[in-house]
């Protein structure tokens, strides 16, 4: 792939992002599933149906652009939802579990925060307004499930004090 224009970097990212979207889709209902804490199970259904919006928001993108979101595979995502997934298969108790779990979790919503707020800037730079917009309101969401995990991190580690 050759990129030569600020477009074709935008472009490439979204489709990075795409695929990340589409990876993390599939891992969150086994993340619900592991969760105890019933505020966590219920912040990772919530994310679920916000990041099928995601992704309906970067088809949308695509649209406008005459292009698919096809042909990149995230592997920064592979590999952080590698590392969740080895460390569900640890053996520990449920609260230790809960907090690794949003640990997990914490790292992909900052990844994606990182590659929103860049794809963007990138956009407001080649005045797509639409894309801007919409690439703004997913990293909204993304920036207020960071701070709803680190709220349940502190409940969840409350417990944890209490039941050690
Ligand atoms: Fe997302
Ligand atoms: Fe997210």
């Amino acid at each position: 792939m050759s990129l030569e224009s600020m477009e074709d970097l935008l472009v490439h990212e979204l489709k990075d992002l795409y695929s990340a979207e589409k990876q993390i889709l599939k891992a969150l209902p086994k993340m619900a599933k592991k969760a105890s804490h019933p505020d966590l199970k219920q912040a990772f259904q919530k994310h679920i149906d916000q990041t099928e919006n995601q992704v309906q928001r970067i088809e949308t993108i695509f649209e406008s652009l005459n292009g698919k979101p096809r042909g990149v595979k995230c592997v920064g995502m592979e590999g952080l939802i590698e590392e969740g997934r080895e460390m569900m298969e640890e053996s520990m108790p449920d609260y230790l579990l809960d907090a690794a779990l949003i640990g997990a979790a914490q790292r992909v919503e900052h990844y994606e925060i990182a590659a929103y707020g860049t794809a963007r800037s990138f956009a407001e730079k080649l005045g797509l307004d639409e894309a801007v917009r919409l690439l703004q309101e997913t990293l909204d969401e993304e920036s207020e499930t960071d701070e709803l995990l680190t709220s349940i991190a502190q409940r969840v580690n409350s417990q944890a004090k209490a039941e050690a």
